[in-house]
């Protein structure tokens, strides 16, 4: 079953950009010897640029160098956080940045140069969701990082994360928000199942959840790739639907990233098995 078009995006490329990290950043590990870089650099200088005589001019200017530093930096700094983000819990990672919130801004200065990467964003197919129906449903937007949502459709939108950048965002570990049972009609993880708990996020999504209420997944394909150590897709909509929802979209078509839909069922679930929460591979960014 498929609810929305979305564009096929196999065949295009991605710009080769070099001061934009790609979704591999192409680092220099931290001890690796500047002079020989600054010799490479020269060389290239001299060889492909001015082709002069004097010595000043085959140099690199110096901003450019400090800028690829700087770029480097900050794509190891951001490769860093988001790696913790994957590998530990809610708790942690609110504690984490709770110390030192700069870091939150470092990760999304990254987050959204990674992002440029990617053809077309998963943020924009909820938002066409959105937008498609009745502005009346009450949205909570789980992990809302810039919160988009909120600020692109006319819905009432309670947006959620770690550090709050923004007055219109709560702060908390979204497994722990301050709505109400039962108070809203969608809620929303947009590539933001992080968590090493991802599952209880999405109970308490059920549990903000009324009746038929929507839950809007959008995750990293490659997560759920079973033939490169991702979670088998199947699993992860068992271990939903036993929680109490009802599968009403998978879609697979983007490359980048996968969209699930889901409505809670208007009855409790009266199984009480062990729900099997298939482990979700981190998104992890290597470097070169
Ligand atoms: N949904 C946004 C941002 C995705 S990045 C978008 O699609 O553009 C993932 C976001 O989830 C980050 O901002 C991160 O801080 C947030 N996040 C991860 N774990 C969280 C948790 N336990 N509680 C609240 N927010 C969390």
């Amino acid at each position: 079953m498929k609810e929305e078009a979305t564009s096929r995006n196999g065949k295009r490329k991605r710009q080769r950009n070099p001061k934009t990290p790609k979704e591999e950043p192409n680092e220099t590990p931290k001890n690796q010897n500047n002079d020989k870089k600054r010799q490479r650099d020269t060389k290239t200088h001299k060889s492909n640029q001015h082709g002069g005589s004097s010595a000043l001019s085959k140099r690199p200017k110096p901003s450019n160098f400090l800028d690829t530093l700087r770029e480097k930096l900050s794509g190891g700094n951001f490769r860093r956080l988001n790696e913790k983000l994957y590998t530990c819990s809610g708790k942690e990672a609110l504690d984490y940045f709770n110390e030192d919130p700069t870091l939150f801004d470092m990760y999304h200065t990254g987050y959204q140069q990674q992002m440029t990467n990617w053809p077309e964003l998963p943020v924009n197919s909820i938002i066409s969701w959105l937008s498609s129906r009745s502005s009346s449903l009450v949205v909570a937007d789980f992990g809302c990082g810039d919160a988009r949502i909120a600020k692109s459709v006319k819905n009432k939108v309670f947006s959620f994360d770690l550090v709050s950048k923004d007055p219109s965002v709560i702060a908390c570990d979204m497994s722990n928000t301050p709505l109400e049972s039962s108070s809203v009609d969608v809620a929303v993880f947009c590539l933001s199942l992080m968590g090493t708990n991802y599952s209880s996020y999405i109970k308490e999504a059920h549990r903000v959840l009324r009746p038929s209420g929507w839950l809007l997944i959008a995750e990293v394909k490659s997560r759920f790739d079973p033939n490169n150590g991702g979670a088998d897709p199947k699993d992860f909509v068992k271990a939903v639907s036993d929680l109490g929802f009802s599968s009403s979209l998978k879609d697979f078509s983007n490359k980048m990233f996968i969209l699930l839909h889901f409505k809670k069922k208007e009855q409790l679930n009266s199984n009480k098995k062990k729900i099997e929460w298939p482990e979700l591979k981190a998104c992890l960014y290597k470097r070169r």
